[in-house]
């Protein structure tokens, strides 16, 4: 298959006719467009995109949109997140699973981690959101939670021991697969004990995959930590030996100077999610000062409920603006860079051969319409597409090869339906 598109974002930047073949699920090459072939996909009036990479999602938190929208952390969690999880069964999983897949994809999203923890001492529900990704059609980075704190649902919790093996179980049942890879992700140093992390660790050594885990999001976890540790929650994951290459930090809001150049010292990884802070109240990340330290980077949007739209052009556009505004600098974080957080660089901290429009990449391809007044005037075109697009630009979506949106409709599954599966699953939820 050829795709022909007016304009396409390549390494060197925006290029005129060139074509761009894929085969086998992956970018074979970038050629001067001969002679139309049987197979060609003409995309008159499109510019074709690297897919986006969404570093951070709970995907069955989309079925909580809107019931705790304004409640604090602790009434968020205690009044919403808990109860309302508990009422999931698998169906309930995989369809909300399915549910925030979908609005990823119409969003330009074409890969997602799942930050999974309704595991019921089990792996079938993490195969369940697997399941859905499969029929969506999104490329899923499963991250098997390991949680083990007292205070939460007994579904979420596992002893050390019985979460490492099932994680390794589903690591091994998943390798090679085109599609999904699995990761280890210890929920954070207040949901796993410094046994449970350490675990996680060892998976991630043993299987060479990354390793998740919520880090400093709220400062009420910073002095938690401190408290029942004796260290601040970087300086804790130092201390327990898992802050490497491997590790990737989710939100990592409330570290002091020394914890931000120690992240950069062992190349770590950062999950941000700009939205998802700004809609809990958590604080601001010092994003610039930890990408000039060393850390790597991409962005999440984390769960449906915490902030509440699954696009991460939205959360590039949302991290460019806060840095700017928390260090009084309109160019505190260019919108190449950003644009960067969003595609290639959250690929590469992932593993996932994503994220550029180069042969020998992944097919994860969005296409957005040239003709959007979203995107006019088209003088700086990427900053268009960071800072102006509207949702509607974006036309068609790529995963693997396989069109999976086409003129903006799904093409594994109605739209229709599943929303008509979520309003009823949901009819009577209430805070
Ligand atoms: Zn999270």
């Amino acid at each position: 298959m050829r795709l022909l598109a007016d304009l396409v974002l390549t390494p060197d930047g925006w290029r005129r006719d060139v074509a761009v073949t894929v085969t086998g699920g992956r970018i074979a090459a970038l050629e001067p467009p001969s002679a139309s072939r049987a197979g060609d996909v003409v995309l008159r009036g499109r510019g074709l995109l690297p897919g986006t990479i969404n570093a951070h999602c709970h995907t069955f938190q989309s079925l909580l949109r809107g019931l705790g929208d304004d409640l604090d952390f602790a009434g968020w969690r205690d009044r919403v997140l808990y109860p309302f999880s508990e009422r999931l069964d698998r169906d309930g999983i995989a369809l909300g699973a399915a549910f925030a897949f979908a609005e990823m994809l119409r969003s330009g999203v074409t890969t997602c981690v799942d930050f999974f923890y309704l595991n019921d001492a089990g792996n079938d529900n993490a195969l369940a959101v697997i399941g859905a990704a499969r029929m969506v059609g999104i490329r899923l980075v499963l991250a098997r939670t390991m949680y083990d704190w007292e205070g939460a649902p007994k579904r979420y919790r596992e002893t050390p021991v019985e979460a490492a093996r099932r994680v390794r179980e589903l690591i091994a049942a998943h390798r090679g697969d085109p599609t999904v890879d699995v990761h280890a992700a210890p929920h954070s140093p207040h949901g796993a004990s410094p046994a449970m992390i350490r675990a996680g660790w060892e998976v991630a050594e043993a299987e060479h995959v990354p390793m998740h885990v919520h880090v400093a999001e709220g400062r009420y976890e910073g002095e938690g930590t401190l408290r029942e540790h004796g260290a601040t929650p970087v300086r804790h994951l130092d201390r327990l030996g898992v802050l490497g290459t491997r590790t990737i930090a989710v939100h990592a809001v409330w570290l002091d100077d020394e914890e931000i150049a120690l992240m950069g010292k062992r190349r770590a990884g950062l999950a941000y999610c700009p939205s998802s802070n700004m809609f809990l109240g958590d604080g601001v990340t010092r994003l610039p000062e930890l990408l000039r330290a060393g850390v790597r980077a991409g962005l999440g949007t984390d769960g449906g409920c915490t902030n509440n739209r699954l696009s991460v052009f939205e959360e590039m556009r949302m991290a460019s603006l806060l840095q700017r505004v928390r260090l009084l600098d309109g160019g505190a974080l260019p919108a190449t860079t950003t644009f960067a957080l969003g595609t290639e660089s959250a690929a590469a901290i992932l593993g996932v051969d994503a994220g550029r429009i180069e042969p020998g990449r992944l097919a994860d391809l969005v296409a957005v319409d040239l003709g959007h007044p979203s995107l006019h005037p088209p003088t700086n075109l990427l900053a268009n597409i960071v800072f102006a697009m509207s949702p509607q630009a974006i036309t068609d979506v790529w995963v693997h090869g396989e069109r999976v949106v086409d003129e903006g409709r799904l093409t594994r599954l109605s739209q229709d339906e599943l929303v008509a599966r979520v309003a009823a699953l949901t009819r009577d939820w209430r805070v």
